[in-house]
């Protein structure tokens, strides 16, 4: 089997412990490659190579810095078809959506934050008696990157670029789960004319290379998206080493549907947002809440699409929804179907395993699940599944739908569909929620502020957000 490699100093290597573990297809639920389960010695080794990058990095004129950018976007567009294909076998998810969504992004990442930097500003604050306060932005040096399984490359790009277009140099770590995409992008890197040092890619386990990225005294900021969980570890450690700290985390997104929808668009979008990347998007909407007269029609019709989504080897061209990333997580999300029973839901569509034929014989399939009669407050409806369920609730009124809607732990996102103009912008005003979409659904501005409040997460992402996350403001105040 492959193995794969860290990217430290420029160089491939292997770590220094020399053990590996193994990297699963999903849809055939077998390994294939080997990742390096690397520790803290090869931390080390990348915050050293950091440090050393980071003189000449922070000062290339930004104009350079981007136009490296800029070159490695457009490699990762001239490899789509391989990464796309990595991306898929790693993570389970169909093909089609690797080449149409995940890696266009990740070429997009880069692209859209090579030349933000361009156009990046600092304040001037004048005083009444004529002084002026000015703000410099400087780099904060060596920052870490962690991130998850579900959009691998995709969200890899969305830390680093911010962070090298800021002139940070940086160590990441993506999910060990899905490596292969971020190992294909040290090559890359390379390729660009990335001075070697700039960006260093420790691949390993989160309790390995993920701690001691973490815990090391020299890295100054860390950007994590991941669950809640691992959030409130990461700030248990990180918090008293005053490290700056974005986090991303789970959530448990509401759609809000409301009678007087679009209805035909709106069945067709609250499907997509359900079930997409078999729901293991973090802003996918996992609990429909319905305007009663509009329920049983809604509820009828959006089963009917959902059956339709069958299950199939994600290299197919028409399969709908591929495998789930881990035995493991589709054993947890059948778990929850079991605990939805135990609390009275009642399955519409869906709630098994899912067994294919042929190649994906053994693959971590399941069939996308609909479920009713659940209270809003269930532990069904209060934690994240991460997975292709959804539950089906009535309302009655608009303060409900919003009692419903806003009783969670989680403020990720939410989603609402209404044709009233009015109603739609107070609902968007009450929701306790980072991103609310009016009549949409994961349609991205990357300008925009982009994450979540309550526990799904701490700061924000996107545009000036990431750029002002990854530099440290000194204020000037000068007396005139
Ligand atoms: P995890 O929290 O398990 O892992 C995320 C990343 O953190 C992985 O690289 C993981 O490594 C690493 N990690 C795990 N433990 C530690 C640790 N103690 N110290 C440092 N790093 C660690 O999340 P998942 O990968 O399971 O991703 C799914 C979760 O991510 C869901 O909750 C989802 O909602 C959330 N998410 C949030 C998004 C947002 O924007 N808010 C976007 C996408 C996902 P390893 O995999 O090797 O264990």
């Amino acid at each position: 089997m492959e193995k794969l490699k860290n990217y430290i100093g420029g160089k491939m290597l292997a770590p220094r412990s020399r053990s590996y573990f193994n990297n699963y297809e999903p849809a055939i639920g077998r390994p294939y490659s080997l990742v390096p389960d690397s520790d803290a010695r090869d931390v080390q080794a990348a915050v050293e190579a950091a440090q050393s990058a980071f003189p000449a990095w922070s000062a290339m004129p930004a104009e350079e810095r981007g136009a490296i950018m800029m070159r490695i976007a457009a490699i990762v567009r001239e490899r789509l078809e391989p990464l796309a294909r990595a991306e898929s076998r790693d993570n389970g998810k169909p093909l089609w959506l690797a080449r149409s969504v995940d890696i266009p992004r990740a070429a997009t990442n880069f692209h859209f934050f090579g030349t933000a930097i361009q156009h990046f500003a600092s304040e001037a604050h004048p005083m009444a008696d004529g002084s002026v306060n000015y703000t410099l932005r400087k780099p904060l040096g060596v920052v870490g990157c962690i991130s998850p399984w579900n959009l691998p490359l995709y969200l890899f790009t969305w830390k680093v670029a911010p962070a090298l277009a800021t002139g940070n140099c940086v160590v990441a770590k993506p999910s060990e789960i899905t490596p292969k995409t971020a190992y294909l992008f040290a090559d890359i890197c390379r390729k660009a004319g990335l001075p070697p040092g700039v960006l260093n890619i420790v691949q390993g386990s989160g309790a390995g290379a993920g701690a001691a990225i973490v815990e090391h005294p020299e890295i100054e900021a860390i950007s994590f998206t991941g669950g809640t969980a691992t959030g409130q570890q990461i700030a248990r450690t990180a918090a008293p080493m005053f490290k700056k700290l974005s986090l991303e985390l789970g959530g448990k997104n509401p759609t809000i549907v409301f009678a007087d929808c679009d209805y035909e668009k709106t069945i067709e979008e609250t499907v997509r947002a359900s079930f997409a990347n078999q729901g293991e998007i973090c802003l996918c909407g996992s609990r429909i809440y319905v305007e009663r007269a509009l329920y049983d029609r809604y509820r009828d019709d959006f089963v009917r699409r959902v059956k339709k989504l069958k299950p199939g080897d994600p290299a197919a061209k028409n399969s709908r929804q591929g495998a789930l990333v881990s035995e493991a997580h589709l054993n947890k999300v059948l778990s929850y179907v079991d605990l939805a029973r135990d609390e009275g839901g009642r399955i519409l569509t869906g709630g098994k395993r899912a067994r294919l034929r042929g190649r994906c014989k053994d693959g971590w399939f399941m069939q996308p699940t609909v479920i009713e009669g659940l209270d809003y407050s269930c532990r069904t409806n209060q934690e994240e599944i991460f997975g292709p369920v959804v539950t089906l609730q009535p309302f009655d009124s608009e303060e409900e739908a919003l009692r419903y809607a806003n009783g969670t732990v989680y403020g990720l996102a939410a989603s609402v569909w209404t044709n009233d103009i009015k109603r739609a912008h107070r609902v968007a005003d009450r929701l306790q929620s980072g991103i609310v979409w009016l009549n949409c659904w994961m349609l991205r501005d990357l300008r925009t502020p982009f994450g979540g409040m309550k526990d799904s997460g701490v700061g924000r992402e996107g545009g000036l957000e990431a750029l002002r996350f990854f530099t440290e403001p000194k204020n000037v105040c000068v007396k005139l």
